[in-house]
């Protein structure tokens, strides 16, 4: 057995650095790295079983074209498809301009990769339309930082873990979705038993159960419970005054606002008793460090800005932010979602945090890339769900989708799949083939994967980690930077020549110089000497910096951070007598996203091997359902069947699917046939995490007497706290059927 090297594991954003051990080609044996801060040595099923994810049959070995979609492909050459791609691309930019064309990315492409695609479309073509699927994960995160600190990226670091006297778990799966750092806060509580751990979730997750103390806020509650706890914080007397006062703007209309909230009213929308809160408050009030984590549960909604923005109002209140064992962490989904962040890839996005709607940073980019002035375009291009309609209304012609699956992951398949028929050109780079999406593009670029080029990355902790190459990539697959530079280059663009993934990340962090991510010490020749820095690292003598905002002084022009006072708002879609079951999505441990890869570690299968949809028993004994039986779900979008498997981590009222399965694993029950496209009005972000369904019995007629008994209790008895008493609450309010609401959002 051959020691083959380190990589960071393609998966979540942990970052875990992983060994790799292998055999006669075959990689045979995987551990976590003691010393990588990541992980300290942890690993979890998913990277442990990585090995038969990696020589498949299904890798993609060459480019391949078509000249309709009811053809097959052909394989072709590297230079042919290119030149296909760019007469393609040049033609519709002549007839149409820049925004005809887009690219969709994702938190899988490495750092690299994303500078360029964001150098070609930004500054050469003229084009903001690229975007990542972090639209669908982090989106809301990236806007609530910048909105409340002055800057994207997390203040905190994993050492704060240890270090916290209470962590706030809002919106988070982590035992299953993050469970190398979950197992580490898991550890910090065995050795420390007094540390608290708060989870708020609407879900009774394997991350509630291990915790101190679950709230059950109703779906969609997180502000009212966020307002109440600062109401109650501020009652309390938790203010950490001398620090608002030196480092804040805006607390008196915040502390107004608070003050001037009906606490029976925040208490019904978040589905929680005053007591529940005061106790949560008493919590925090007491103690001497808090650190938050949340993910897609504040995220994923209209208003996940909003909610991101709300929970950073109740570190800037009680000062816990700017020290060690204390602040917002939010925690990310992919391998490098920070990095395409970094590097400009979402749609109002330039590299090193530089913004297309500044035109300091427009100037200063046009400079570096020596673009003509005016180049880069000023308003933010489409994002993710806008690319997709506007494929559907036919305003976007191209699309170049990388590194990601949305066949699967947006939200409202339907709509995707007629969005995808109706382009004239679909690109897709990937490692793989047949994927929902590659099914249905006209060009197929093979994708070098992780253990097969050298690639940067960033962790939800701001760890940048070098990943050396260990095996050869399938056939004539390419890493992704060199698939864009080959293709810039093919349209005649300049600036596209580097000879090594280390020159064009040399030339990408020079951009970071004195810009809140500064990289510029984390060259790559220092990279691949010590693997790992945290940014902000402005000199190459620089150790790194594990936390942000030590010295207070936020990344705001004045220096201060701001409260933002928001409002309770309603999730889009409520649940009414048509549809009166909330429906949330989310993942599981053994697999990650759309199964690309962890649908063939047999391992993984056999511990999740099909999709389900999670219904409460009481539920399941009003609408006659047996654990196992297929029930049909409906939206006003889509119907899906599943199997039924009965659960008490849902309320009466609310059931979960995990997202993971598309139609390669059984046509049409995808969870997002049924979610909505609803996203909010600054960071874009969809909500997948609410919308309204009915459940019915397959056998059953339509409105059969169990529905209307189920409607009858909920509505009229034995109504609880939490996600009952909302979901009841919600269809006397909206009892009627109401028409697909807008999906334009707040
Ligand atoms: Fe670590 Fe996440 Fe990979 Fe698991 S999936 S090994 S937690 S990076």
């Amino acid at each position: 057995m051959a020691e083959l090297g380190e990589s960071v594991c393609p998966y979540c954003g942990v970052g875990c650095r992983l060994r790799f051990e292998g055999d006669g080609g075959r990689v045979t044996r995987i551990r976590g790295v003691e010393t990588a801060a990541a992980n300290l040595g942890g690993i979890c099923a998913k990277g442990a079983q990585l090995g038969p994810t990696i020589a498949t049959g299904d890798r993609l070995t060459r480019p391949q074209l078509r000249r309709t979609r009811q053809e097959s492909f052909r394989p072709t050459d590297w230079a042919t498809a290119l030149v296909h791609v760019a007469e393609r691309f040049s033609n519709i930019l002549d007839a149409h301009g820049p925004e005809a064309v887009a690219f969709y990315g994702s938190g899988q492409l490495d750092t690299e990769t994303a500078y360029l695609v964001t150098k070609l479309f930004k500054g050469r073509l003229g084009c903001n339309n690229t975007d990542s699927n972090s639209r669908l994960c982090m989106a809301a995160a990236v806007a609530g930082y910048r909105t409340s600190l002055g800057s994207d990226g997390p203040p905190c670091c994993y050492d704060d873990i240890e270090l916290a006297d209470v962590i706030l778990i809002i919106g988070s799966n982590m035992a299953e979705a993050h469970p190398v750092t979950f197992d580490r806060i898991r550890a910090s509580k065995k050795a420390r038993p007094e540390q608290q751990i708060i989870v708020v979730d609407p879900r009774r997750t394997p991350t509630a159960l291990a915790a101190d103390l679950h709230l059950q806020v109703a779906p969609g509650g997180d502000i009212a419970l966020m307002n109440a706890l600062g109401r109650a914080l501020v009652l309390r007397g938790a203010v950490d005054a001398p620090f608002v006062h030196m480092h804040t703007n805006g607390f008196a209309a915040y502390r107004d606002f608070l003050l001037d909230q009906d606490l029976p009213e925040l208490c019904a929308a978040a589905g929680l008793t005053p007591q529940a809160i005061d106790g949560l408050a008493r919590l925090i009030a007491g103690a001497g460090t808090l650190l938050s984590f949340y993910c897609m549960g504040l995220n994923q909604s209209t208003v996940g800005m909003w909610k991101n923005n709300s929970l950073i109002n109740l570190h800037l209140l009680t000062g816990q932010i700017g020290k060690p064992g204390a602040g917002p962490f939010s925690l990310t989904g992919q391998p490098n979602a920070m990095g395409g962040r970094e590097a400009g890839l979402l749609s109002q996005q330039l590299p090193g945090y530089r913004s297309v709607d500044d035109a300091d940073h427009r100037r200063e980019m046009e400079r570096a890339w020596g673009c003509r002035p005016g180049s880069i375009r000023p308003a933010p291009g489409l994002t993710a769900v806008e690319m997709f309609r506007a494929l559907e209304k036919r305003q976007l012609k191209a699309i170049w989708i990388a590194a990601t699956n949305p066949a699967v992951s947006l939200p409202d398949l339907h709509h995707v799949r007629r969005a995808l028929s109706r382009a004239q050109l679909v690109v897709v780079q990937d490692a793989y083939h047949p994927t929902e999406t590659s099914r249905l593009a006209d060009v197929l670029l093979p994708a070098a994967q992780w253990g097969e080029k050298e690639w940067t990355s960033t962790n939800s902790e701001r760890t940048i980690s070098y990943s050396p190459k260990l095996f050869d990539p399938p056939g004539q697959a390419l890493p992704d930077w060199e698939i864009v530079a080959r293709f810039a280059q093919t349209l005649g663009q300049v600036g596209f020549d580097q000879a090594s993934a280390a020159e064009v990340w040399d030339e990408f962090i020079r951009l970071t110089q004195g810009r809140p991510c500064d990289m510029a010490g984390a060259t790559s020749a220092r990279l691949r000497t010590v693997t790992s820095l945290q940014w902000p690292c402005p000199h190459a003598d620089h150790p790194g910096s594990k936390r942000r905002y030590l010295d207070h002084q936020f990344a705001s022009a004045d220096g201060r951070a701001d409260f933002l006072p928001r409002d309770h708002r309603e999730p889009r879609e409520l649940p009414d007598h048509e549809f009166p079951f909330v429906l949330t999505t989310g993942r599981l441990y053994a697999h990650w996203h759309t199964l690309t890869r962890t649908a063939k570690a047999g391992k993984l299968v056999r511990r999740e091997p099909a999709p389900f949809v999670e219904v409460h028993a009481a539920d399941a004994e009003r609408l006659h359902l047996e654990a196992g039986e297929l029930v049909q779900l409906s939206s006003r979008r889509g119907t899906v069947r599943l199997p039924v498997r009965l659960s008490d981590a849902v309320c009466p009222g609310m059931v979960f699917v995990p997202f993971h399965w598309g139609d390669l694993f059984g046509e049409g029950n995808a969870a997002n046939y049924l979610t909505i496209s609803a996203i909010g009005r600054v960071a874009k972000q969809p909500e997948l995490k609410f919308c309204a369904i009915n459940l019915e019995k397959i056998a059953a007629p339509r409105n059969h007497a169990g529905r209307r008994r189920f409607l009858f209790q909920l509505t009229n008895h034995g109504v609880r706290t939490g996600v009952e008493a909302y979901v009841a609450k919600r269809l006397q309010e909206h009892g009627s059927s109401r028409p697909q609401p807008d999906p334009v959002a707040f």
